[in-house]
């Protein structure tokens, strides 16, 4: 089987406000990435073997802060990884946050075999930053953009964040034009979202500085505008590039791809083309037992039916500009998409928010993905009401 890889560092520098991932705030002489990089490599070829993988096309390190690791932990994880089969991965994107990616970090991964790096911008605008309680200092980013630009030359990647407190127009365009600067290949334009349980969900909008959110959908949308006028297309909900420069593992997941996860948090889903069944390995978020423990209540199974992938696959799939992989879909499943979502589909290319060409929403039609995956389940079980204007 082919599967890609996930591995999630659960250590931070600090502790992000609006950051509902796992985890964990660690200090220079903390023991636990270099137990965690040891349980990583075993894990990995574990669970290679427990599942048949032959091949790894893609790997993503993220977290997390996986720049926490340091250029020696990101030397010993890359070279440490032993690859079933005969090909090396095509792609590995490693993340790293400006705080902790100065230039030895950067090389080791260069160096280590990352094709791919993924920077934590998020702003320039030290006010917004602050606002938000964003990990590392504003004042480090030329020089970290400066160094990732020269030691991943067309293969970084930038998340940028808009609807932050004390952001406006001016000020998220004003960001962009900064970063494109440095000559991304990627970038990630995401929208600030209020997760519960974290610290920004406790204060209301205005208490937090946050703009109001049709405010904010209109930053979002002027920047997305702004990233396609300067020549980064558009590809997924929010992701930019220049032409050819897509992450390979991340359409993997939007594609349904089979993907193995590694590491506290990490969730992994492995299907059976033949069947259309799939099987979800989830890891519980907690560090300090994975790494006492071998096996056990830390992980769990769960069976996946055909008709819980086929919605999966309809959630994952039309956030991509070019869709599900619809054949894919009737290898899998025994049936065509069109079929069972045929309704919804003609309704929204009337309306012109789906492509004429192919079963993939437009680019205005991606800003209404929630109210169209909600219509085509409706559909796909049979409860759509026969007419909804
Ligand atoms: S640096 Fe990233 S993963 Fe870490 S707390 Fe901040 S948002 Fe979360």
């Amino acid at each position: 089987m082919t599967a890609s890889l996930y591995i999630h560092v659960p250590f931070c520098s600090g502790a992000c406000d609006y950051c509902d991932f796992y985890s964990l705030p660690v200090k220079e002489d903390d023991p636990r990435p270099e137990l965690y990089i040891d349980k990583v490599l075993s894990d990995a070829e574990a669970q290679f073997a427990r599942y048949g993988i032959g091949r790894v096309p893609t790997v993503y390190i993220g977290g997390g802060t996986p720049s926490v690791l340091g250029a020696k932990g990101i030397r010993r994880l890359l070279g440490g990884l032993l690859w079933p089969g005969e090909a090396r991965p095509l792609e590995i994107t490693v993340e790293a946050n400006p705080e902790s990616a100065d230039r030895g970090f950067l090389s080791a991964a260069a160096q280590g075999g990352a094709t791919r790096l993924s920077l934590g911008v998020q702003s320039f605008h030290e006010a917004s930053r602050r606002q938000v309680r964003r990990t590392g200092e504003g004042r480090l980013l030329p020089e970290r953009l400066k160094a990732a630009a020269e030691l991943f030359p067309c293969a970084f990647s930038a998340d940028i964040i808009s609807g932050l407190p004390s952001q406006n127009e001016k000020v998220l365009l004003g960001d962009l034009e900064r970063l494109l600067s440095y000559s991304p290949a990627h970038v990630s334009l995401y929208a600030l979202t209020v997760e519960e349980g974290t610290p920004l969900a406790k204060k209301s909008r205005k208490a937090a500085g946050l703009p109001p959110m049709d405010e904010a959908d209109r930053l979002w949308i002027r920047g997305r505008d702004f990233l396609e006028e300067a020549g980064y297309g558009q590809y997924e909900v929010s992701n930019f590039c220049l032409p050819g420069k897509e992450s390979r593992h991340n359409i993997g997941y939007w594609r349904m791809g089979n993907w193995l996860g590694l590491g506290p948090a990490a969730s992994g889903t492995l299907i059976d083309d033949a069947t259309g069944r799939g099987l979800r390995r989830t890891v519980a978020p907690d560090l300090d037992l994975w790494l006492n423990r071998e096996r056990g209540e830390l992980e769990s199974e769960e069976l996946l039916d055909p008709p819980t992938l086929m919605k999966e696959t309809i959630l994952m799939g039309f956030r991509y500009i070019e869709g599900p992989d619809t054949a894919l879909f009737r290898r899998r499943f025994g049936r065509d998409l069109e079929d069972l979502i045929g309704r919804t589909i003609a309704r929204w290319r009337e309306r012109g928010l789906m492509r004429p060409d192919r079963m993939a929403l437009t680019k205005e039609g991606l800003l209404f993905l929630n109210p169209f995956v909600t219509e085509a389940f409706e559909e796909l079980e049979g409860r759509r009401p026969p007419c909804r204007g």
